[in-house]
Order: C-alpha cells, then sequence, then structure tokens
C-alpha cells in the first residue's frame, strides 16, 4: 500500500533557483528557498518539486500563516522525514529587526534589516478597540512629495512579496499576535500607507496582499486593508479589480499648479483623471467609500475656498475625506494649519455631506508618523557619519 503521508523522495528535487552553479565548493552549498512570499499557487508548485501533494502544501500553508511556526520540526501534521527533508531546502524566514521604538502614545515603529542590508520602517497604532499597522511597500520613494521625507530619499528598490508579508508576520511576533483569526488581537487591520509607492509595486504588493487575506492563514479581510496611493492610474482599475480592497488617494491640493508642485506626479497623472479613475474604481460605492488624503498645510491648502473647491471636485464620488495635521521633520519646508483652520475647513467638507475625520497624529515624539519614516535611522547614521572624524581627532 502506499502511505499518503508523503514519503521521501528517493532523490530529493533541488528547487531550481537553489541549483548550485559550477565554480567554488561554497557555491556548490545549496541556498535555502524562503517560503514567506510565495503565493499559495506557487507553494503548491514547490511541494510538487519535493513530490508532496497539494494538501500537504495546505498543510504546511496553515502552519505558517496561521499558526506563525517558522520550524519545520514543530508542524506535527507531517511526518517527520517530511519536516527533515524540507528543512534541508527550506526556510520560513523573518525580518531582523534593527530597531524597535515606542512612543509615549503607544505607537510602535521597527525598523526592520532586509538580507541585503537596507531597511524600511513599519508602525503600530494602537486604538482604544483596534490596532492598524502601516506596512511599507518600496525602499525610499520616487515622488519625492513635497512635505513627505520618505520623498526626500531616492528610491532604493521595491519589496519583494515576502518583505511585504514579513513586515506583518515579524509584528504578530512581537505581539504575540498568533495564531490568526482569534478574537483580542492586536493588530486589527493594515494600511499599505508606509514608505514607498503601493502602486508603482503592484505585483508585490498583489501577491502579499492576496496571502494576507488568505482565509486559511492570516485571513485579514480587504475590508480591513487600506491602500494608500498619489493616484497612479494605469493600476488602479487591477487593484479594485483583483484585490477589492479600500482606496485612499493622496490628494492634497485643488488645483493642478499647486498639486504639481506638492505631489510632482500629478504632472503625469493629474487631479481630473485621477478621480474619474477614482469614479471608475470597482469598488467605489456607499458602503465602501474612497478616502481622500488631504495634508493641511499653513497658509498653502487649508482656506475656506479651498474647501469648497475641494467638495465640488469630488462631487458624486462616495468618499470621506481624511485631514492629516502636517507632521513636520527636520528641514520640513511648511507648518502644520492652525487647529482652528483645521476645524473649518472640517465643516465645509461635512456640511458637503462627507465625514471629515482629522488625523490624529501619532508617534511624532519617534518620527512614526505619517510622512516622518525612514528619517530617524538614516539622521542616526548621517550623524554616526559625522561624528566619525571628529571623534577620531580627538
Ligand atoms: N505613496 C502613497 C503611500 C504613502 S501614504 C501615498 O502617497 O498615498 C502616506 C500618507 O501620508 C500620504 O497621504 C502622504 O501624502 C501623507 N504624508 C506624507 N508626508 C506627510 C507629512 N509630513 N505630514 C502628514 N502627512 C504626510
Amino acid at each position: 500500500m502506499t502511505s499518503i503521508s508523503a514519503p521521501v523522495p528517493p532523490t530529493p528535487v533541488l528547487p531550481a533557483s537553489v541549483a548550485p552553479d559550477a565554480g567554488t565548493a561554497a557555491d556548490l552549498a545549496p541556498r535555502k528557498v524562503d517560503l514567506i512570499g510565495l503565493s499559495r499557487a506557487e507553494l503548491v508548485t514547490e511541494m510538487a518539486r519535493m513530490q508532496l501533494p497539494r494538501f500537504r502544501a495546505d498543510q504546511l500553508w496553515h502552519w505558517i500563516y496561521h499558526k506563525g511556526v517558522t520550524d519545520f520540526s514543530a508542524m506535527t501534521t507531517l511526518a517527520k522525514p517530511v519536516r527533515a527533508n524540507l528543512s534541508g531546502y527550506y526556510t520560513i524566514g523573518r525580518l531582523a529587526v534593527s530597531s524597535r521604538q515606542e512612543s509615549q502614545d503607544g505607537t510602535i515603529k521597527w525598523l526592520f534589516r532586509l538580507a541585503d542590508g537596507h531597511e524600511i520602517e513599519t508602525v503600530f497604532i494602537p486604538e482604544d478597540d483596534r490596532g492598524t499597522l502601516c506596512i511599507s511597500s518600496q525602499v525610499g520613494c520616487t515622488l519625492n512629495c513635497r512635505f513627505c521625507h520618505t520623498g526626500t530619499q531616492r528610491l532604493v528598490r521595491n519589496l519583494t512579496a515576502g518583505e511585504i508579508v514579513g513586515q506583518l508576520m515579524a509584528v504578530f511576533d512581537d505581539l504575540a499576535d498568533w495564531p490568526s483569526g482569534r478574537d483580542n488581537r492586536y493588530v486589527t487591520s493594515i494600511v499599505m500607507m508606509g514608505m514607498g509607492e503601493p502602486l508603482y509595486n503592484y505585483d508585490n504588493v498583489r501577491t502579499a496582499l492576496k496571502i494576507i487575506m488568505d482565509e486559511a492563514g492570516i485571513a485579514l479581510s480587504r475590508r480591513r486593508i487600506t491602500l494608500s496611493t498619489t493616484g497612479i492610474i494605469p493600476q488602479m482599475q487591477a487593484c479594485g479589480e483583483e484585490l477589492a480592497v479600500n482606496l485612499a488617494v493622496s490628494l492634497h491640493a485643488v488645483t493642478d499648479a499647486l498639486r504639481d508642485e506638492l505631489v510632482p506626479i500629478n504632472r503625469k497623472y493629474p487631479i481630473a483623471e485621477v478621480l474619474a479613475a477614482c469614479r471608475a474604481y470597482p469598488r467605489a460605492t456607499n458602503a465602501r467609500r474612497i478616502t481622500f488624503e488631504y495634508v493641511m498645510l499653513k497658509g498653502v491648502n487649508d482656506s475656506q475656498a479651498d474647501a469648497e473647491a475641494l467638495v465640488k471636485l469630488i462631487a458624486g464620488i462616495p468618499a470621506k475625506v481624511n485631514l492629516i495635521p502636517f507632521n513636520p521633520w527636520p528641514g520640513s519646508l511648511y507648518e502644520t494649519s492652525d487647529a482652528a483652520t483645521i476645524e473649518a475647513f472640517a465643516r465645509v467638507v461635512m456640511r458637503a455631506g462627507y465625514a471629515s475625520p482629522v488625523r490624529k497624529p501619532r508617534g511624532r515624539d519617534i518620527l512614526a508618523a505619517c510622512g516622518q519614516l525612514k528619517s530617524a535611522s538614516e539622521r542616526q547614521r548621517r550623524g554616526a557619519a559625522n561624528r566619525r572624524p571628529a571623534d577620531a581627532a580627538e
């Protein structure tokens, strides 16, 4: 009788991606493949290469994404020889934590070091009845929005799907938030609002979000996922059709002249076209409103006239307007609008029938608030570099 419990293949198949190339002895040691970030279908294919049937891949998925297990030997539903064989070829990786800072208001910011040495930031924002994790999609950013510190750092690269999901998984480890699907979890929603423009890295973001939404694993509902974009029109429709997550659009200005200056990608994707894409966004129903993000810059975009123009622009779009008091950073050119100005702006928006919540700045003391990411770590490094010659001179 053939056992269905997947015997160890007589000649274990080397995954193609680790096939050693001819060369030094060091090259001959196969590098293990990290399973984090493979789509469900890719995992099934990978396990088929190990001569394991589909249901084994399903079990593996459950261990990895539901239980948060990182060690094959703990996967008790798999036969011991299978576990041993898998650990010979694969790993279940975690991002390395470079630093972890906790704000006075409970916000936590992690600096993660990637395998190639680059670093990214992830922020957890706890509230009374929920917790939001703000996830990065790129190392740095190409957009150069004038008021955003991440934008002053040139793009280094897109994150892989594994590095995007990896942020969430590392945070689950830190907060003891495994297994997924329990009540009273810390992380109840995620926002793709960290460093980078997620729609410029759409393929990897899509793979990552599909992993995160998969019901047999992390199982976070699309209703609890918001993707924020400056309005990269070619990917907006696909995002709605394939992921159907909540959409947030960084608007920030009501004229193209000003938006060209604040959000330079506006020269390519101007306001009217971005709003047309919002109107066509597959999830734009009253139940699933689009969020327009609007940073409040003193004397720049915060007048009553701006508010009135804003509600005219978005007329007919099921939407809410999230007003974000500008978060300053070292060297920033702008000031935050006064509280009274923000309130007056919010009233105009509200009277037009749109919810207009003011985003409470969180984690400013650790530079974890919107638009402040990566700055602290970069500054520390620059500071260290600047100090070195002086130290040597002493
Ligand atoms: N690139 C995407 C994802 C980043 S989301 C996007 O732009 O939508 C981060 C949000 O914070 C965006 O709305 C961004 O415009 C806003 N932001 C950037 N810098 C800020 C700052 N200094 N103060 C307040 N909000 C800021």
